[in-house]
């Protein structure tokens, strides 16, 4: 047996998410690996344990044991393999390179909110708008699914363009994340999205194409036509397993080590649904990792209400339906904004209206006592036109 970098040992391409999970929940349950990876002597994975490898691969472990042409029972904790070194600090924030820049902010911060607490209940902010490009949680998603791309999709290393819908925040993304990686984007954007995120795109560098539909998904098939007629690469947040890998694995991760380290047991985890990347790996991982004893609440806008990033569990979602959500709840866009201005106006923090909403919905769920989080997707900048004619 020996341990080897993860990154030198060879394997098949890495298949769908939902034939990952169950050894993904296994390894968050037991917090260890307790046999090796067979490999050849050219370090290539087994067909028996390709899929082991990629769950390893997913939750970011450095270094595996591997034995050749045989497995052998050992034990190591998942710490002792590099679970945790994704998050190595660099608290000089000296980047040279975006990918440098974007894990310099992380952990994004985990703020006490005080005007929210009581004696026997704490809440919790993870503030996300703290990510650097699109100053939201898409940042995440937009590096990873690029990166991911990058390394496992040849049609993107030659045609170098890269089409998506979005109702802003993932456009901004993956626009700046796209110029240090050589990368175009074309950034379909439904008709409800507010005017200024034309300017936002364009001036950052990337082609605007407004269409006719509401939502997201709705103009779906048009960018996977386009796509397919130009030889780009429809990068789609919507399927694409690298959005709610990067949660899992840099996301709710983070969290869990911020709250370990600060002696802070969640009882409540708060999450908005636009794809549900988030709220799904979140979900997943601490499902396995608290053992059940933790309730996940997923915040969706009520029936023709339009919240910006917010969508509807039937207009389709994928990860949403492999994992376990305790609660759903309804928010209205009055209720978002009221919940934003709570925050906004009695703790300082500048969130948009989808982080409104989760704290809207605290209104609609009986309080619990212990540990709140509520997970606040982004800024309230470029919302100005909504508040606007809603506000003023
Ligand atoms: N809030 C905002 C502002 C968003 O832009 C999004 C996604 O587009 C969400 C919440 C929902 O996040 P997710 O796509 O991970 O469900």
């Amino acid at each position: 047996m020996k341990l080897v970098a993860i990154d030198e040992v060879r394997s098949l391409p890495r298949p769908p998410i939902e034939e990952l999970l169950e050894d993904i929940g296994k390894l968050l349950k037991s917090g260890k690996i307790e046999e090796t990876v067979e490999v050849d002597e050219d370090l290539k994975v087994s067909l028996t344990h390709y899929k082991f490898f990629h769950a390893l691969k997913v939750l970011g472990i450095k270094r595996i044991p591997v034995t050749i042409n045989r497995t052998d029972r050992v034990e190591y904790r998942l710490e002792d393999l590099g679970f945790e070194e994704d998050l190595e600090n660099n608290p000089l924030r000296v980047c040279r390179n975006i990918s440098e820049l974007i894990k310099s902010c992380w952990p994004t911060p985990l703020i006490y909110l005080k005007s929210l607490s009581s004696d026997l209940s704490q809440v919790w902010a993870k503030l996300e708008y703290l990510n650097p490009f699109s100053n939201s949680i898409k940042d995440r998603i937009g590096w990873y699914m690029l990166i991911d791309a990058l390394e496992n999709d040849s049609r993107l290393t030659s045609s170098r363009l890269v089409y998506e819908a979005s109702s802003t925040n993932t456009g901004i993304a993956l626009t700046c994340i796209s110029k240090s990686l050589g990368l175009k984007t074309r950034i379909y954007l439904p008709s409800s999205v507010q005017k200024c995120s034309d300017l936002y795109l364009k001036i950052l560098g990337s082609e605007v194409v407004r269409v006719q539909e509401q939502i997201t998904t709705q103009a779906l098939e048009r960018v996977k036509e386009d796509s397919r007629r130009d030889n780009a690469v429809h990068i789609n947040q919507f399927e694409n397993d690298a959005n709610f890998i990067s949660h899992l694995r840099f996301t709710a991760k983070e969290l869990d080590i911020q709250l370990k380290r600060s002696g802070l047991k969640p009882k409540r985890i708060v999450c908005s649904l636009g794809t549900s990347g988030h709220a799904s790996a979140i979900s997943f991982y601490f499902k396995n990792r608290y053992h059940g004893d933790l309730e996940i609440v997923g915040v969706q806008p009520a029936k023709g209400e339009v919240i910006p990033g917010m969508r509807r569990v039937e207009t389709g979602m994928k990860w949403i339906h492999l994992v376990e959500i305790d609660r759903m709840v309804e928010v209205d866009y009055e209720e978002a904004l009221k919940g934003m201005l709570k925050i906004t106006i009695n703790e300082g923090l500048p969130v948009g209206l989808s982080s409104g909403a989760v704290v809207g919905s605290l209104d609609k769920i009986p309080p619990i006592d212990g540990v709140t989080i509520l997970i606040m997707p982004d800024h309230f900048y470029k919302y100005c036109e909504v508040f606007n004619s809603t506000i003023l």
